[in-house]
C-alpha cells in the first residue's frame, strides 16, 4: 500500500528524539515536510509558515504537531479544515474546550484525530492492564518526580499559561493511571506549588479518587537531581503492582515480571496507521481533565524563585 504522506510541525527537542526516528522505522509513513520557524529537517521540503505549507501541499495528508500545547488549536484547527488527518503530540491542547473542539470538527470534517499519549504505549503498560483487568482495587499512588533543568533545557514556554509546567510531565502518569483504571477519576484537593519568578507549579500534590470511591493519590516535582522517579503503584486484595520507570518495568508484589526497550513513539505511529486505515479518530481526554481539575479546585502556594 502506498505510503501517508506526512509532515512534522514543531522541530524541536520531541520531534528530534522521538518522530523523526519513529516516522523512518515506519514503512507506513513517508515524511515529505517539515513547518518549523527555526527547526529544519534536512533532505525534504522546509516550511516556517503553516498556512504556506497547507497551500503549497495539498498532496501531504496528515500532519504530526510537536509544538508546545498554546500553539496546537490554531495549526490542528486550520489543518482539519484543509481536510488533513492530524496527530497532537501530548498534552491535545491547552483547553478542554480547545480539545472538545477539535475532536467535534474532526468528526464533521471525516478526518482522523489522534490524540496521543506516549506513555500509555511504554512496554509494561499493557500487560499492567492485563493483569489488573478483573482484579479488586484498593488505591493507587503516584510519585513522579524529575529534573526540569535536565528534561527541557531551554524551554520557556513550559512555564507560560497553557505551559502546564509540573503537569507536563505529570499528565504522563495521568495516562497511565486512566488507561490502567476502567473508572473515571475524580480529583478531591490539589496542591501547587509555583515559584515565585514563574507562573506555572513546579511541584504538585493531587489528592484523588475513583468514582467508585478508591483512593489515588499523586506527587509531582520537578526539583529532582539525581535519580529520578516515574512510579506508579496500584494496590489490589491480590497483590501490589507497580510500574517503574516511566511505565517500561513491571513489578508485582516487588518481583520483576515485565520490561523490554521503549517503544513508545513506534507504538503511536503504528496507532496512527490503523487509524487512517480504518477511517478512525482516537481521543481520550481524561488525563487533560484531571489536569485542569487539579486548577479549577487546587491551592496555589508560592515557593522559592527557581532559575533554570
Ligand atoms: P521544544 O523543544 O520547545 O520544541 C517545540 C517546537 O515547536 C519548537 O522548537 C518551535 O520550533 C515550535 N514552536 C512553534 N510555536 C512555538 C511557540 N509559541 N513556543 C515555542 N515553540 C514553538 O518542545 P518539546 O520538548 O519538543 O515539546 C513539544 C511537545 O512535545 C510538548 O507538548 C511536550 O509536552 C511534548 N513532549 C515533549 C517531550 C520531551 O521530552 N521534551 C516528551 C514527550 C512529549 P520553531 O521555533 O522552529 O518553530
Amino acid at each position: 500500500m502506498k505510503p501517508v504522506s506526512l509532515a512534522l510541525v514543531g522541530v524541536g527537542k520531541i520531534a528530534r528524539d522521538q518522530h523523526i526516528p519513529s516516522i523512518a522505522g515506519n514503512p507506513a509513513f513517508e515524511l515529505e515536510a517539515a513547518v518549523s520557524r527555526h527547526g529544519r529537517i534536512e533532505g525534504i521540503e522546509n516550511f516556517t509558515d503553516f498556512d504556506e505549507f497547507l497551500k503549497s501541499r495539498p498532496d501531504v495528508t496528515a500532519v504530526s504537531l510537536c509544538t508546545p500545547p498554546e500553539v496546537r488549536f490554531d495549526m490542528a484547527a486550520k489543518a482539519i479544515s484543509a481536510g488533513r488527518h492530524v496527530m497532537l503530540e501530548k498534552p491535545p491542547a491547552a483547553t478542554i474546550g480547545e480539545a472538545e473542539a477539535l475532536s467535534e470538527m474532526a468528526r464533521k470534517a471525516g478526518v482522523t484525530l489522534f490524540a496521543t499519549w506516549h506513555s500509555r504505549f511504554a512496554t509494561a503498560v499493557a500487560p499492567a492492564k492485563a493483569w489488573l483487568s478483573g482484579k479488586d482495587i484498593t488505591g493507587a499512588e503516584i510519585v513522579w518526580k524529575e529534573d526540569v533543568r535536565r528534561w527541557h533545557p531551554g524551554q520557556a514556554w513550559i512555564w507560560e499559561p497553557a505551559g502546564f509546567g509540573v503537569f507536563d510531565p505529570g499528565i504522563n502518569a495521568l495516562s497511565i493511571l486512566t488507561a490502567l483504571l476502567s473508572d473515571p477519576v475524580i480529583v478531591e484537593k490539589a496542591r501547587l506549588e509555583v515559584p515565585s519568578n514563574k507562573r506555572q507549579p513546579i511541584g504538585a500534590t493531587l489528592r484523588m479518587r475513583s468514582a467508585a470511591g478508591v483512593p489515588i493519590s499523586a506527587d509531582f516535582d520537578w526539583r529532582q537531581e539525581g535519580p529520578q522517579t516515574w512510579d506508579i503503584e496500584v494496590t489490589t486484595r491480590e497483590g501490589v503492582l507497580r510500574l517503574s520507570k516511566g511505565g517500561s518495568e513491571m513489578y508485582v508484589d516487588d518481583k520483576l515480571t515485565g520490561t523490554g526497550p521503549d517503544r513508545e513513539y513506534a507504538g503511536i505511529y503504528a496507532r496512527f496507521a490503523e487509524l487512517l486505515q480504518n477511517g478512525e479518530s482516537d481521543v481520550d481526554f481524561q488525563p487533560l481533565r484531571i489536569v485542569a481539575d487539579a486548577f479549577l479546585c487546587g491551592e496555589s502556594v508560592l515557593t522559592d524563585e527557581f532559575f533554570d
